[in-house]
């Protein structure tokens, strides 16, 4: 495995490699989630490449870019053993020098959910996707459905700007409690790790309902809110009920109606979705 940091040796280290390319963009600290994407990255291309990069630009002010979890000796193991060819670690100065000035939007798909809270979030995300794109050269890139929002505005990117690359969305790796993996569960404590289960929770609860028939917005979103706001420990982010596809308001839940959500465990603030009556 050839591991870089520069532009320039993963561009000369792509070129010992013969065949179509898959990437998986992280920020490292590597879960179970991340390997899947790995995995199935390792059977869609010939060469894989796992970036890692915690992309300050995609940061709020308040953040936690400094803080975020890092442990680059077991993320290459990971790699490792999950067949990677190249793995990509630039600084921030590499891929932000100084002069840097432009920016990706994706406009209305930025606007709801994480972008409320989270304003410009995804003018980063889709800002160093794009650059990565360029870098790396994919023919596919694939990405998690746990970042649900992320992934429709990088779908949407691709298309909208014509890039030559096949985006996949893999399902969400959960513990086997429920958990969503996330590298941020690392920032639990014990007492918030069993906190934190009240997203699952809350996931479950709305899909049980809509199979069960209800379809009111209002009543699967109160009774929503409702599990979460059982745990004393838990302060509501946001708890939405959207058209999978458009993000849309809708006063009406249907078969791909997203279920997303994002809550405050502590100092943690953590995500979870489903899509109602798709398979898990
Ligand atoms: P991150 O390192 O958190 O930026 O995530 C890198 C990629 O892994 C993104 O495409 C995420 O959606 C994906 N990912 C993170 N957690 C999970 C999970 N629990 N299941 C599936 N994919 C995930």
């Amino acid at each position: 495995m050839l591991t870089v940091s520069t532009v320039s040796d993963l561009r000369s280290g792509r070129l010992s490699f013969a065949g179509t390319v898959g990437l998986v963009p992280t920020m490292g600290y590597l879960h179970e989630g991340h390997a899947s994407l790995l995995r199935e990255g390792r059977k869609r291309g010939d060469v894989l490449v796992l970036s890692i990069f915690v992309n300050p630009i995609q940061f709020g002010k308040n953040e936690d870019l400094d803080s975020y979890p890092r442990n680059m000796d077991r993320d290459c193991q990971i790699a490792d053993a999950c067949g990677v060819d190249i793995v990509f670690i630039p600084t921030a100065g590499e891929m932000y020098p100084d002069g840097f000035q432009t920016g990706v939007t994706v406009r209305d798909l930025s606007l709801p959910l994480c972008g409320t809270s989270r304003p410009g979030h995804f003018d980063g995300v889709a800002t160093v996707v794009t650059k990565l794109f360029n870098i790396v050269r994919p023919d596919v890139a694939l990405f998690g459905r746990k970042d649900y929002q992320q992934l429709a505005v990088i779908r949407r990117m691709t298309a909208d700007l014509n890039m030559p690359v096949e985006i996949m969305g893999m399902p969400i790796v959960r513990e086997a409690d429920g958990l969503a993996m996330s590298s941020r569960n690392a920032y639990l404590s014990p007492l918030e790790r069993q906190s934190a289960l009240c997203l699952s929770r809350a996931v479950k609860r709305a899909r049980e309902l809509f199979a069960a028939g209800e379809r009111s917005v209002a009543v699967l979103a109160g009774e929503t809110r409702a599990v979460i706001e059982q745990e004393a420990a838990a302060v509501v982010d946001y708890v939405e009920f959207r058209d999978g596809a458009t993000l849309q308001e809708s006063d009406v839940a249907d078969v791909g109606t997203l279920l997303a959500l994002a809550v405050k465990i502590g100092q943690t603030r953590l995500i979870d979705n489903t899509v109602l009556g798709e398979d898990l």
